[in-house]
């Protein structure tokens, strides 16, 4: 695996994404289409044509005449992600893609393909300013926010490899969309929340996906996040606690020394209370570093403690990073783990690791392309 050391790419500095449709609220995507000298309703078409039908070929859209059809795609639709390399296990099911912007930053989604479900997981920035010591994204630093449509072409690329039958299992349809690529989603929060509104939009103003079915996974910005609260979406919030204590989670998570784990924990039942969305507690186990019995106990009290039937855990044994110093937990630990979380009353799910051989797992994505 190669190392985020590896980073070879350069970036044009300070320049904005081009504009795109994706971008834009339906009434702003009428003001655009009338400014480019065409007729309001053209923005409806041009919806329909990118949100409903998928369509990625301008010549497809044969109920636009040519020429306005021309200025509408040049002014609108924008290529803004290049794919660098698609790379696919599991036969096919997963899959991840690794995408070059318009300023040559790199970033990448994962596409997994489930019996009864397929989920999109996106990138949120290029790189990330986190600095969380376990995952590789956070190695390089940050470059820069992506924008809304930067974020939503990375589901419609996934929702168009589907709809062509290109994902085994023939045809289908994007259901869900995890904000578990790189970036930290609520460090980028205007982005974020106008691509949830484009992805649970009705069609043809947007993608048509159920808000429930958008995870948004956080840090823990509690003032963020309590704008997402705020917001009144029923989006699902995953909270990255990997430890329950202040000491340790200060070093796994370092934003805990400014919000530490009580008041992220209050944040994120707050949530519950106002959305009735049942959070997910993201753990990562690491081997002898935070997966003792006791941490296991102490977690599950300081869940149960804030009530029940608000939260659920999702441990995931470790994806060790080149060059991290820590590694997975010994299966009889995390067995145990689980076992005490359970039996304090806690629902709690290992998640699995699809995409590991791809560097496609969580908190593998480092674009060494
Ligand atoms: N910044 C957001 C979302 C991106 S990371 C967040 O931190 O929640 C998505 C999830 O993958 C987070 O829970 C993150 O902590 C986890 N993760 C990162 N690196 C990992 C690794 N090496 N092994 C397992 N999980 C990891």
């Amino acid at each position: 695996m190669p190392s985020p050391a590896a980073l070879t790419f350069t970036v044009r500095r300070g320049a904005k994404p081009p504009r795109h449709l994706a971008d834009l609220s339906p009434a702003q995507r009428r003001t655009a289409v009338t400014e480019l000298g065409e007729q309001a309703f053209r923005a409806g078409q041009l919806s329909t044509h990118y949100f409903a039908r998928l369509v990625d070929d301008s010549a497809a859209m044969t109920d636009v005449p040519a020429g306005a059809r021309e200025r509408l795609v040049a002014g609108l639709l924008p290529p803004l992600l290049s794919p660098v390399r698609h790379l696919e296990c599991d036969g096919g099911a997963t899959r991840k893609s690794v995408w070059r912007l318009f300023d040559g930053a790199l970033v990448e989604s994962v596409l997994m393909r489930y019996p009864d479900r397929v989920t999109m997981c996106v990138s949120s920035q290029a790189g990330c300013g986190m600095n969380c010591p376990f995952c590789a994204t956070g190695q390089a630093g940050l470059t820069r926010n992506l924008s809304t449509a930067e974020i939503v072409e990375q589901v419609l690329a996934g929702a168009r490899a589907l709809n062509r039958g290109e994902v085994p299992g023939g045809p289908g349809r994007v259901s869900h969309v995890v904000f578990m690529g790189m970036g930290e989603p609520l460090a980028n929060y205007r982005a974020v929340l106008e691509a949830v509104r484009r992805l649970t939009d009705p069609a043809p103003d947007g993608l048509g996906l159920s808000q429930r079915h958008v995870t948004v996974s956080t840090v823990g910005l509690v003032p963020r996040m309590r704008q997402l609260t705020d917001a009144g979406l029923a989006v699902t919030l995953a909270l990255s606690l990997h430890a329950p204590d202040d000491e340790l989670r200060n070093e796994l998570v370092p934003v805990n020394t400014r919000w530490p784990v009580a008041e992220v924990l209050d944040a994120a039942r707050e949530h519950h209370a106002r959305t009735g969305r049942r959070v997910s507690i993201e753990y990562a186990l690491i081997r002898d570093v935070n997966d003792q019995a006791w941490r296991a106990d102490l977690l599950a009290r300081e869940l149960v403690r804030r009530g029940r039937g608000w939260v659920h855990v999702n441990p995931i044994p470790l994806n060790p990073t080149p060059g991290s110093r820590w590694t997975a937990s010994r299966p009889a630990d995390e067995r145990e783990f689980v076992r005490r979380l359970r039996s304090a009353g806690v629902p709690t799910t290992v998640r699995d690791t699809r995409g590991r051989e791809i560097d496609g797992a969580c908190g593998q994505l480092a674009a060494t392309s």
